[in-house]
């Protein structure tokens, strides 16, 4: 009786947990991990194309490992903002530090392009 019970119990609990899981692994990623994702493909690609260099100062860059998140890390620049209609069009990005980025802000890009301090 007890033995029976315990049986049927528990492989309902393990069908059950089983279908679950087949459900989760077949839903789409979530939104997070699939930006994640997105941008690292296209820092990648800029990386190959620009190199290693930060496209406003030309210093290098960081990439992974830590520190995370310093002025040196390495970030995507859309040369047209975002805030301004700018795509992810490769023809839009740039590589360029995280504090280089973020002194570039939204400005156009001929103002952007004044701003590099070029100090290479
Ligand atoms: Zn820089």
């Amino acid at each position: 009786m007890s033995f029976r019970r315990r049986g049927s119990s528990g492989s309902t609990i393990w069908k059950r947990r089983r279908s679950y899981q087949l459900r989760v692994s077949k839903r789409r990623l979530p939104k997070w991990l699939s930006e994640h994702l997105r941008r690292r493909k296209n820092r990648d690609a800029v990386r190959k194309r620009d190199g290693d260099n930060c496209w406003s100062c030309g210093y290098p860059m960081r990439f992974g490992g830590p520190p995370f998140n310093t002025r040196r890390s390495a970030t995507i620049e859309h040369v047209l903002a975002q805030a301004n209609g700018g795509t992810d069009d490769l023809d839009n990005l740039r590589l360029c530090h995280k504090g280089c980025n973020r002194h570039l802000g939204t400005n156009p890009p001929e103002q952007k392009e004044r701003m590099r301090p070029r100090r290479v």
